[in-house]
């Protein structure tokens, strides 16, 4: 099995690190790193909660979003606390990982072997949003600044 590129183990280096700084149980058990185009690397946690909180792999999304950042080319998630160490996205985040960046890299595999995989790879047969794909890459319709309702 091939090692992990220098690129790809600093975004898994930064999973963990955002895992150590900022997950706290029983809120936040789950970091996710991504890198960008430009090879910015964003981070963020889950959101637990009984009713379905959703997934760090889903929150970074928003956080990409709010920094005008719609294309993702790698992610690695790792959990923390009862559940430590690499760990691949669900199937639910699978599906809208490859239907917002059908060419995302993954990490995953083990803490000991960890592997660089395309999204399509990790979900075989996979449902195609296809409005979604032949959208093109999602932009702001205005550049006016949001308002409060008045
Ligand atoms: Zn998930």
């Amino acid at each position: 099995m091939e090692p992990l590129s220098k690129a790809d183990q600093q975004l898994l280096d930064a999973a963990y690190d955002a895992g150590r700084r900022h997950c706290c149980p029983p809120n936040h058990t789950v970091a996710t790193a991504a890198r960008t185009a430009d090879g910015s690397i964003l981070t963020a946690v889950n959101v637990a909660h009984y009713s379905g909180g959703p997934c760090a792999e889903i929150v970074i999304i928003g956080i990409a979003a709010s920094q005008d950042i719609h294309h993702l080319d790698a992610i690695a998630t790792v959990g923390t606390n009862s559940h430590p160490g690499l760990r691949p996205p669900c199937g639910w985040c699978r599906q809208i990982l490859y239907d917002y960046f059908p060419d995302l890299t993954v990490i995953t595999g083990t803490d000991q072997e960890p592997r660089a995989l395309p999204i399509a790879a990790l979900l075989p047969g996979m449902s195609e949003w296809l409005d979604h794909h032949t959208a093109g890459t999602p932009s702001r319709t205005s550049n006016r600044p949001l308002r409060s309702p008045s």
